[in-house]
């Protein structure tokens, strides 16, 4: 079929909920695209932050091939080894605990929520059930992710969301104590009837059992968190036993130079969800727990039909194998090789260049983002957008330093 063929059977058939750009892509290669008539475009955006070791990758495919033909789908009634392999790959690399599977970002973080809520049940009983976040920040299209999504513009046209969520502003540590202290009399105030054992007095939290982060916040604008910041609030739910959750849909999965950027932070978290470069183009989310975390849910309490799926676990698995340490360390190295080429440039139109690795952002000034993507894409340049102001750019972590020069050739004619 050709492009515009299968454009408008899409706009015929699909619900068109995406703003999508003008380009059909049928395969790949490294971090190659290709439409039906073989115009080629270099790609900055991996199928945003999916496609963690390209296309094409023959070692991937072939253990995906591998899992299909063996099995493909077994449920979470039975084990494979698989999810087990992969689970065990995962908590070695990170020192977290243990694993849940699930299908995707806003899943996996749906299960991080129901998680801190019962840790907080069963210890303290009812009423401590708030999760702060922080603004600007993304954490899904559910109704509960959305509510968690710290952007006004996604507040809308559901009602009612699920409540039980605030925000505030991210690298202010005072006002995250301000909202935790101005709510003191409502954790006084939490019934313990719910449990049949007494529960003990909860330290100060104003009615919160958990702070959620993304370190870099990745659809709001590629907004790292200060360091400094990050250590505080670790250290606040240390104090008021509040769960630090990570968002690592987006950062995870090497995609910032550490497996995990909370790596690079010097912190435990409570609970990390992941998804997106998981699985390397296969549907696969989940969360790991650290030793605290590792028992709040229990048989019964959290489940998913698909969830560590065995053809995805298979396509992670291979994931984890080609991302080894030397291969992280070229992810920081090629990020900074885009940085400074950017910056030694010396455009009008580019203010900062944010972020870690392969997850970077440029801030325009005096041009949209968006048309700025658009002319790129035509000239045969995949590149997202990121909040108000940004370029955002998510390649393939395995993308070469020829084909990343060829992208930045690309986009300097554009900017
Ligand atoms: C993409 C993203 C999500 C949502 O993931 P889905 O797989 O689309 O549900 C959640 N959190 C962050 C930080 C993301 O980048």
């Amino acid at each position: 079929m050709t492009s515009n063929e299968i454009k408008t059977i899409d706009s015929q058939n699909v619900m068109q909920t995406y703003g999508r750009f003008d380009a059909v892509i049928e395969r790949g290669e490294g971090a190659r695209l290709y439409s039906p008539e073989g115009k080629e475009y270099i790609d900055f955006t991996s199928g945003i932050g999916v496609n963690s070791i390209g296309y094409g990758n023959k070692k991937w495919a072939d253990a995906v091939y591998t899992q299909a033909m063996k099995l493909q789908h077994v449920s979470n009634l039975y084990y494979s080894e698989p999810y087990a392999k992969l689970a065990e790959r995962l908590t070695a690399r990170t020192g977290m605990k243990n694993v849940f599977f699930a299908n995707a970002g806003g899943e996996a973080n749906e299960g991080m929520i129901k998680l801190a809520r019962k840790y907080s049940f069963d210890k303290y009983g009812k009423g401590r059930s708030t999760i702060i976040s922080l603004m600007q920040s993304f954490h899904g299209r559910t109704i509960t992710t959305l509510a968690a999504t710290g952007q006004e513009s996604f507040h809308n046209y559901f009602f009612p969301f699920t409540e039980g969520f605030e925000h505030v502003a991210a690298n202010d540590i005072k006002a995250l104590e301000t909202l935790l202290d101005a709510g003191a009399t409502a954790a006084a105030s939490i019934d313990g009837t719910s449990a049949l054992k007494p529960m003990p007095a909860a330290p100060t939290s104003g009615g919160v059992c958990a702070i959620l982060l993304e370190l870099i916040q990745g659809e709001g604008g590629v907004l790292p968190l200060d360091p400094g910041y990050v250590k505080a609030v670790a250290k606040l739910c240390t104090d008021r036993d509040l769960l630090l959750l990570i968002d690592e849909v987006q950062t995870g999965v090497g995609r910032t130079g550490a497996l995990f950027a909370f790596q690079h932070y010097g912190i435990v978290p409570d609970v990390v969800s992941f998804a997106k470069g998981i699985a390397g183009g296969l549907p696969m989310g989940g969360i790991m727990a650290n030793e605290k975390c590792a028992a709040v849910l229990t048989a019964g309490t959290h489940a998913t039909t698909f969830g560590g799926n065995p053809i995805s676990a298979a396509g992670a698995l291979e994931v984890l194998n080609q991302l080894d340490d030397g291969a992280l360390a070229e992810v920081t190295k090629k990020g900074q090789h885009i940085a400074e080429t950017i910056k030694s440039w010396g455009l009008q139109s580019v203010g900062e260049i944010r972020g870690k690795g392969l997850m970077l952002g440029i801030s325009m000034k005096g041009v949209a983002p968006k048309d700025v993507a658009q002319a790129c894409v035509d000239d045969g340049l995949l590149i997202l957008t990121a909040g108000a102001d940004a370029l955002r750019m998510l390649p393939p972590l395995t993308i070469t330093y020829e084909e990343i020069d060829k992208g930045l050739a690309i986009l300097k004619k554009h900017l």
